[in-house]
């Protein structure tokens, strides 16, 4: 081993102190700190990414990633650590164009536009948001005409969640499911049924959080490398493959929403868990493509918690932790957890019109970057593809455009990550049934941790060094198709619907 590979070992060992105390201070800020310790907590978390963003951008880092790619160098490091180098080589280039001042405008804009938007949503006043939405599309413009000159801009965006994704994909991807899914969502809808009120009673928060344990058992989250935390919107982070965090909220009234929850987190969880631990504190490890992340909780979440052959092996420990659950039989449950309906809320929608809620980001998103559509003009766009996809008009901005969190931090391009993921989901559970069988039969016989090692030494084990693409291709032999996730819908539907 070079002396230069140590120093750079050593300088990467640094860099992850600054990694894992941003890690903490962020887990902290979500699930426990007081309104009144945020700013504090903000200040520190401004000056350690600073540092951390100086650190990867700095003259020193430059001169080794130089000198590890050059030929001789290189041809002595294991594949593993040649992924690791050329892709902090070519994030080093990138971040390395953008001015420091404008990275600092950044951070500070998004920390801002954070809180307004927060206000802004209990106001339900786009207006109280929307200086702020303009500044983050503007600064977003502006960094990615550096990062990514040559591409783009929106292109640029959507490849930074995804990599090797464009929106030539995506458009095909999405009009194909548009295509098929919205006559069948009529056809659903025809047979429309009222909600079940017996999802509505007292469920013990208390009672809700053994669940969540007993589910996340259930599926394969380890215990001794991940612990829960409670939050209003739940979220997935890890330190590293020793200690991922889950997190979950728990309604008195609204028992479904922890359960797919903690099964959807769960999911992100088990991922970053079972990464390759030699990958642990480097590039290759973590999961950095959200479309492929995403495409795990869903498979958890939907494929597998939206089948009735979960249920089955745990649905009495389900009704001794939460007694109202044992006057539902399996049958209504299943029939709730399916319910497809039109509603205003993403996070609420049902797995088949959720599609919707996702294709109407991505155009609002397309408007916006292409289009250059002028920002106090987005309210009545969103309502207008709302009444378009889901016949829906929002009475107030909360349950319409000011819904998500995501373009207040400058997430562009992130909404498309969750349909690809669910896109994936249709093909994955193809080669699944291929290669393990019936996947009723292994669901139903209380055998869903044979899926989970499937999944584990297909995708998991591999962290980021394979490309979402890549990732397809190898398990699945094809290119990516909404076919099968269409096929899914369908069968699924057309059972339960009666169709
Ligand atoms: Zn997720």
């Amino acid at each position: 081993m070079s002396t230069l590979f140590e120093e750079f070992q050593n300088y990467l060992n640094k860099m992850n102190q600054y990694d894992h105390v941003i890690t903490l201070l962020y887990w902290d800020m979500k699930t426990c700190t007081p309104k009144l310790g945020q700013k504090g907590h903000v200040e520190a978390l401004t000056h350690f990414s600073s540092e951390a963003f100086a650190m990867s951008t700095s003259e020193k880092l430059g001169e080794m990633l130089a000198a590890l790619t050059e030929p001789t160098e290189f041809g002595q490091l294991t594949d593993t650590w040649q992924f690791i180098v050329k892709r902090m080589k070519r994030d080093f280039d990138r971040n390395k164009r953008i001015p420091s001042e404008l990275y600092k405008t950044y951070v500070q804009t998004q920390a801002e536009a954070g809180n307004v938007w927060t206000e802004a949503k209990e106001a339900s006043d786009f207006s109280l948001f929307s200086p702020y939405l303009q500044k983050m599309i503007e600064l977003t413009r502006e960094i990615a005409g550096y990062t990514d000159p040559e591409k783009e801009v929106y292109d640029a965006l959507l490849d930074q969640y995804e990599e090797g994704m464009d929106s030539a994909t995506i458009d095909m991807l999405f009009e194909d499911l548009k295509k098929e899914l919205i006559p069948f969502v009529k056809e659903i809808l025809a047979k429309q049924r009222p909600e079940n009120p017996a999802f509505q009673e007292y469920f013990d928060p208390d009672a809700q959080r053994k669940v969540q344990a007993m589910l996340l058992d259930y599926i394969g989250f380890r215990k001794d490398a991940g612990s829960i935390g409670e939050t209003e919107h739940p979220f997935t982070l890890n330190f590293s493959s020793r200690d991922v965090r889950v997190t979950n909220h728990y309604y008195e009234h609204a028992p479904l929403s922890s359960i797919f929850s903690a099964i959807h987190e769960g999911g992100h969880g088990i991922f970053e868990q079972n990464i390759n631990p030699e990958y642990d504190n480097t590039r290759a490890g973590g999961c950095c493509y959200m479309g492929l992340h995403e495409s795990q909780s869903r498979f958890y979440e939907n494929i597998l918690g939206r089948n009735k052959n979960f249920w089955l092996p745990i649905y009495d420990r389900l009704g001794e932790l939460l007694p109202p659950f044992q006057k539902i039989s399996p049958d209504d449950f299943y029939r709730e957890i399916n319910h497809v309906q039109n509603s205003f809320i993403r996070v609420n929608a049902d797995e088949v019109t959720y599609c919707f809620h996702i294709i109407l980001r991505y155009e609002m998103e397309k408007a916006i970057f292409r289009e250059n559509i002028p920002v106090h003009e987005l309210p009545a766009l969103w309502n207008r593809k709302m009444q378009e996809y889901l016949q829906l008009t929002p009475s107030n901005d909360a349950e319409g455009i000011l819904q998500d969190m995501h373009w207040s931090d400058g997430s562009f391009g992130y909404f498309p990550s969750y349909l690809l993921g669910s896109i994936y989901d249709g093909m994955l559970l193809d080669a699944l049934r291929e290669e393990l069988g019936d996947v009723d039969t292994l669901l139903r016989n209380g055998k869903i941790k044979e899926i989970t090692k499937w999944l584990n030494k297909k995708i998991h084990w591999y962290g980021s060094t394979r490309k979402p693409k890549e990732v397809i291709a190898a398990v699945c032999g094809k290119e990516v198709s909404a076919e099968p996730l269409i096929r899914y819908f369908k069968e699924k539907y057309s059972e339960i619907y009666n169709i």
